[in-house]
């Protein structure tokens, strides 16, 4: 195995390499169905890896093996080295903003975002740091005292994905998150994802429908087909050389 490159630029909080995730052999269903057919998957510490595929063919399901939400028939989840594939969530170290994962609308931007950490009883100074600095981070700050229904879509995913990672969680799964917003505002939101993502050093999985931002956000993409993935590789890999008729043609209904 090659090592890593690490460059001057890196972000200091990549340097301990934490958030590797392994899918070994897993499989999965919802009574007579398969749906996830023995897939392998290992995406490295601070890596973004994109998840594309036609309707139904699992993508969704994969996350939520991953989030400890779905038990697999078969196979592990391991992150950083440790099998947690018979943790609950909350034991799992990973944040998750789900397109229908909503946000506590009795609660202010504040206390959504320190639900997490009250969940893992973290002391109350720790916890107003934390809160700051991902306010800061999304740039909310001075909208803490604001409920829900007072922001806007971006504004309410900024305090959602605010709330995903604000106990710093090793890995962070998104599925659809930017799915209800516009196309100007998806963009722009895509792009803060990323920055947030590299700034904080956290592998991210993500599930999207939208090929243009699978593209510009990824490192690799993965194309689901079936319940397992038929390609996985850097964008520009798929692009140039897809692996069959299927992927290319998956790619080619939306370009
Ligand atoms: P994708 O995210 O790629 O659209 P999903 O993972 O949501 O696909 O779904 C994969 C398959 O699993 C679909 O055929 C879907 O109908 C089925 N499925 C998903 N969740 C459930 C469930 N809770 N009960 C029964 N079938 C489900």
């Amino acid at each position: 195995m090659t090592k890593p490159i690490r460059t001057a630029a890196s972000p200091p909080s990549t340097e301990s390499a934490r958030g590797s995730v392994r899918i070994d052999g897993v499989s999965c269903g919802f009574d007579a169905t398969t749906v996830l057919r023995g897939l392998d998957l290992t995406i490295d510490p601070g890596e973004f890896l994109t998840l594309l595929g036609p309707s139904g063919s699992g993508k969704t399901t994969l996350l939520r093996v991953i989030a400890g939400l779905i038990e697999p028939r078969a196979g592990r989840v391991v992150i950083d080295g440790a099998d947690v594939t018979k943790l609950p969530p909350q034991k799992r170290d990973l944040g998750f903003v789900f397109q229908n994962y909503a946000l506590f609308p009795h609660l202010t931007v504040r206390q959504n975002i320190e639900y997490p950490l009250k969940v893992r009883k973290i002391p109350t100074a720790r916890r107003q740091e934390l809160i700051a600095e991902m306010l800061d981070i999304v740039g909310l700050t001075g909208m803490d005292k604001r409920y829900p229904s007072q922001l806007s879509g971006g504004q309410q995913q900024r305090v959602a994905l605010a709330r995903s990672l604000v106990h710093r969680p090793k890995v962070l799964l998104l599925d659809e998150p930017l799915g209800a917003l516009d196309r100007r505002l998806r963009q722009e939101l895509g792009r803060e994802l990323r920055r947030i993502q590299r700034e904080t050093g956290t592998t991210a999985i993500y599930v999207t429908h939208d090929q243009e931002e699978a593209f510009v956000l990824s490192d690799r993409i993965g194309i689901m087909r079936d319940g397992l993935l038929t390609q996985l590789g850097a964008p520009i890999e798929l692009y140039q050389r897809p692996s069959d008729l299927f992927v290319a043609g998956f790619l080619g209904d939306v370009n």
